[in-house]
């Protein structure tokens, strides 16, 4: 099976999508995609180490969306 590689949002690391957490926007809303199907475009953060802290910190996600990204994400990529 070949390894789909995405870009870590914060640390900029390629890793495997199974290690990776996934934000995502459709239009003006932003959901956690836990199940790595849903659509819209996609933002990926690591799940291990201190990338999901450091996202919440710098708010990262929004150089990803070019958009301002709702607090209570942030608080999801720390505690899903
Ligand atoms: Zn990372």
């Amino acid at each position: 099976m070949r390894e789909v590689l995405r870009k870590c949002a914060v640390c900029g690391g390629m890793k495997d999508k199974k290690e990776l957490l996934r934000a995502a926007r459709t239009g003006k809303s932003f959901f956690i995609d836990l199940s790595g199907k849903g659509g819209g475009r996609g933002a990926y953060i690591c799940r291990e180490g201190p990338c999901r802290e450091t996202a919440k910190k710098r708010r990262a996600l929004e150089r990803s969306f070019k958009s301002p990204v709702p607090a209570e994400i942030y608080e999801k990529v720390v505690s899903v």
